[in-house]
């Protein structure tokens, strides 16, 4: 097999031969065919992420096919189309996974972080954290669905019965969301760097009401609000944006530091939450969703061995909707 492979902190990534690997009990091997990059894997090369297990393979946004199993494993078959999420491994025992709150595991594995990802042509899976995808849909653009639409559909829910709902930072995630928000009746306000007019016209074309730059407050006073972008900024100003009672919604792993603000901001019942990973529930219920929504992801694909050159394009904002490799 082949993988692009994090060597160190910061470091660049590098293509890397490895022996094709087998899967134990319990696991699947899959054949990737694309693999979403998620804003995510940029903070795991900048080392945002604490005690990273390196050398470690990026890429939490897996679509591939079985083409290996493990012992006692009988919810796949070899050839099975699979997707795979962030979540790796739950520990099954702790308090949390005990209380249906899996996401905050004491003891997880997350995919292309604490264990090999999808910047490669093959992974080993954990099969009770695959899910099957059937055959509706291509490979590409059913990837950025695996993080970007998950942990985005776990934010919108968060997001409650919001009928007026804002979205900053309009990339992977929040093109998938906005969707979906459109097709549930909702109003969605986009926000995006200013001066994006790309992603502000991607915005308008997907439904949203209104597009603009993140520091503008639009004249109807927002239900809620979900933060898609890594920047701490934005906090004080989606919470200007929200009316009385209601709900911030910080959705990323990983975000700058939030600048002070005045307590009035937040005065009048606002709510300020953030999001952790995925249950495997949230998953199956999104990956139900999407298509009945109609979601189409804008992709644009990659080749393996161009890992680097695409999260360069990230980091500066480049990429319209979601980049996808394809090993
Ligand atoms: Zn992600
Ligand atoms: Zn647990």
């Amino acid at each position: 097999m082949r993988a692009m492979v994090l060597p160190a902190a910061r470091a660049r990534l590098q293509m890397e031969e490895r022996p094709d690997p087998i899967p134990g009990s319990g696991q699947i091997r899959v054949k990737i065919s694309a693999c979403g990059v998620c804003r995510t894997d940029l903070h795991l090369v900048d080392a945002e992420l604490p005690n990273i297990p390196y050398p470690i393979v990026p890429g939490h946004e897996i679509v591939g096919r079985v083409d290996l199993i493990g012992p006692g494993v009988t919810m796949h078959h070899i050839g099975d189309r699979v997707g795979v999420p962030w979540l790796g491994f739950t520990c099954g025992h702790c308090r949390f996974c005990r209380d249906g709150m899996e996401n905050l595991c004491d003891n997880p594995l997350f995919t292309g972080y604490t264990r090999d990802g999808g910047y490669a042509t093959h992974t080993i899976v954990d099969a009770r954290y695959a899910f099957p995808l059937g055959e509706a849909g291509e490979d590409v653009d059913i990837a950025p669905l695996l993080c970007a639409g998950l942990i985005g559909w776990r934010s919108l829910v968060l997001a409650g019965q919001a009928r007026t709902l804002g979205i900053y930072g309009f990339g992977a995630a929040g093109h998938i969301i906005a969707q979906v928000a459109v097709w549930q009746g909702r109003s969605v306000y986009a926000f995006t760097r200013s001066g994006d007019t790309a992603a502000q016209d991607l915005a308008l074309r997907l439904g949203a009401v209104w597009a603009g730059a993140s520091h503008e407050v639009p004249d109807t006073p927002l239900d809620a609000a979900i933060i898609y972008a890594p920047a701490g900024e934005l906090v004080p100003a989606a919470l200007r944006a929200v009316r009385k009672g209601g709900r911030v919604v910080c959705a990323g792993i990983h975000m700058s530091d939030i600048p002070s603000f005045p307590y009035k901001l937040l005065w009048e019942e606002r709510q300020l939450i953030s999001v952790a990973n995925l249950t495997r529930q949230d998953g199956l219920d999104f990956l139900k969703v999407a298509p009945q929504a109609g979601v189409r992801t804008e992709t644009t694909a990659f080749a393996l061995d161009e890992a680097n050159e695409v999260l360069t394009k990230l980091r500066s904002g480049q990429v319209l909707g979601a980049a996808v490799l394809r090993p």
